[in-house]
């Protein structure tokens, strides 16, 4: 058969993009039968609620984020690329088939210019050096590009003179902060960051808005496919000038300002837990201009969703993407008291929406699309969006 088959050079020892031996139509099909199957017995096969997934074109260069390691090599030399599959063994990367290019370029020409400036990479037996990882995001809508320096300290060596030879070599990037993380761990990021070039952050945009975005926001790593996903979730809340919109589980509040910017006079709620994204929210709905229309609230969804419903407070839509764990079930029972026309649940693991998704069929719901979204070419994952809405009595 015909299939275009993707070869990566990389893929065999990182092992990120574990089904890219299977034809990217034949990846789609298996997704698109697994949510079939999970949600076979209430949504009628017969019926339009399940609609085709919607892929990508060109399963390529989609990412908009690199990472990578550092180790001390022989005679000085500093190891970068990604640890081999299920190990900390660094192996280096000449390419990979996902990201967007300039960040691998950008990662190496850092990794090169640290080992000229002998600057001493992070040994993680040991405990000792310097920088430990890094991580470059790329604007899609934007030429900007934010290099993170991730390293086990609060300063680097002759850092202004260091940052002038990084930005000399590598001249797409247009900001750089450094992360620091002192902890033996896993975690790639540290709590704290602090600019070193241009602000440390950089800007883009989805479906028209602008957001920025800093070391350690959460932004979605498809751009394209979030545009696809987004507009699924906002089209089908069906929005309307001067309704009341919930959008929890918000992060940096992407799904609700995206919302706000469409619909004239829509006011937004934003929850989220992190108070970092909150911070990013709200800075977000300013760049927009649309603070009026929109506010963040810091606080646990659920928490939030009791006191809202014990208030009486109405919503005419609410808007759901919580973490694969799901939501909870005096969330979802806060949704029946409050009763919005309608609700749209955004998932990145379908087991635990259909689980949700009973409470609130039997709570008086109706399903009326599901869509699934291949956020992840390559990966076993799905993201569905669940539209919901009210039966009339
Ligand atoms: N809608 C956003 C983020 C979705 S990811 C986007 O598309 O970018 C899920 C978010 O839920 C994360 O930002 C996470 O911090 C947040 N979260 C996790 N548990 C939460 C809780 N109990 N209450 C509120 N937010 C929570």
């Amino acid at each position: 058969m015909g299939y275009k088959t993707y070869i990566c050079p990389t893929s065999k020892n990182c092992g990120g993009c574990e089904t890219l031996a299977v034809p990217y139509p034949i990846q789609l099909e298996r997704k698109q039968q697994q949510v079939e199957e999970l949600f076979a017995d209430i949504v009628d096969s017969g019926s339009d609620v399940l609609q085709p997934i919607v892929g990508m074109d060109e399963p390529v260069r989609f990412r908009n984020k690199a990472a990578t390691p550092f180790a001390p090599g022989p005679k000085g030399t500093i190891r970068s690329g990604f640890f081999a599959k299920g190990t900390h063994r660094i192996v280096r990367c000449r390419s990979c088939l996902v990201e967007d290019e300039r960040c691998r370029r950008v990662l190496d020409s850092f990794a090169k210019t640290s080992e000229l400036c002998k600057v001493a990479a992070y040994d993680e037996d040991k405990g000792r050096g310097l920088l430990r990882h890094a991580v470059v995001r790329a604007g899609w809508k934007t030429d900007e590009l934010l290099l993170t320096i991730v390293a086990n300290g609060e300063r680097l060596p002759r850092e202004r003179e260091l940052v002038k030879r990084i930005v000399k070599h590598a001249p797409d990037i247009t900001a750089i902060a450094l992360n620091t993380n002192v902890r033996k761990t896993n975690a790639i990021l540290g709590p704290t960051s602090r600019p070193l070039y241009n602000g440390g952050v950089m800007h883009d945009q989805l479906l028209g808005v602008t957001f920025e975005i800093g070391p350690t926001s959460f932004y979605q790593t498809n751009p394209s496919q979030t545009e696809v996903l987004y507009r699924l979730a906002i089209e089908g809340a069906q929005l309307q000038a001067g309704m009341r919109v919930l959008d929890a589980y918000c992060g940096i509040g992407t799904i609700g300002l995206c919302a706000a910017s469409q619909v004239d006079g829509l006011t937004v709620t934003g929850v989220e837990l992190g108070k970092g994204a909150v911070a990013d929210a709200r800075r977000n709905a300013r760049i927009n201009g649309l603070d009026g229309q929109c506010r963040f609230v810091c606080a646990d969804a659920t928490a939030f969703m009791k006191d809202t419903a014990k208030r009486g407070e109405r919503y005419d839509a609410v808007i759901m993407d919580p973490p694969r764990a799901g939501s909870t079930p005096e969330f979802l029972a806060s949704i029946l008291a409050l009763a919005p026309r309608r609700v749209v649940y955004v998932s990145c693991n379908a087991v635990t929406q259909r689980r949700d998704l009973d409470q609130l069929l039997a709570g008086g719901y109706r399903i009326e699309r599901l869509t699934p979204v291949d956020m992840f070419p390559h990966t076993k994952h799905v993201e569905t969006v669940a539209l919901l809405a009210k039966k009339r009595k």
